[in-house]
């Protein structure tokens, strides 16, 4: 578990785990799938892949993950969650399934499928703070956003123009990252490479 070379799992319940491995090889850290809790042990981050949240939440639950994902998220474990994994980092969710459950990570309020049935699937340019460099080309697909953040938390994106304008779509508190949209599919690494030197950096988790 060398900080230089850290070990990253991605949540491998459901969604899009490929892309996640893929990115955060290409950004010097070691990705590893989660399916079970020997193996979250193991890792010095986690990322939690774009999917369907109350599906990923059912199968944490199954596979006995939730509890022990929530345990070393709460004792400061590295996290990045994309789209339905923003959802499940969040500490309140909006128009979710009553029994869905979420791991309180990062103090946010985000609404679930938020961008509406015109608009479910889009791409646009966003500047996200803290990354230089061109403008991130971001790819929504029934996106959530963000409509409270708490005290501690950094708003790094919002949607520029268009019916969701000003809309928060990237936040970081601590060592917790989570966006709406997904960089793992862009071929852009800066989202991942910004997560993997959070992780280097660390936090005791
Ligand atoms: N709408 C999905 C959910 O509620 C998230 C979509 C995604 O991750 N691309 O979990």
């Amino acid at each position: 578990m060398s900080r230089e070379q850290p070990t990253i799992g991605v949540l491998a319940l459901q969604g899009d785990v490929r892309e996640h491995v893929a990115a955060l090889n290409d950004c010097g850290a070691t990705a590893v799938a989660v399916r079970r809790p020997s193996e979250l042990h193991a890792v010095d981050g986690i990322v939690i892949p774009g999917g369907e949240s109350t599906t990923m939440s059912r199968l944490l639950e199954l596979v006995g993950l939730l509890d022990p994902l929530r345990a070393r998220l709460a004792q400061g474990l590295p996290a990045y969650g994309s789209c339905a994994g923003m959802i499940l980092l969040a500490s309140d969710v909006l128009d979710t399934r009553p029994d869905a459950h979420h791991l309180d990570a990062i103090d946010i309020t985000v609404r679930r499928n938020a961008f509406g049935r015109q608009v479910q699937s889009f791409e646009t340019d966003l500047d996200v703070r803290t990354i230089n460099g061109p403008p991130m080309r971001a790819v929504f697909i029934r996106a959530p956003w963000v409509e409270r953040v708490g005290a501690g938390v950094e708003v790094l994106a919002t949607v520029p123009d268009g019916p969701a304008a000003g809309r928060v779509v990237a936040v970081r508190q601590g060592a917790v990252l989570a966006s709406s949209f997904h960089p793992e599919m862009t071929g852009d690494r800066r989202l991942h490479e910004l997560f993997v030197s959070m992780v280097r950096v660390g936090s005791g988790g």
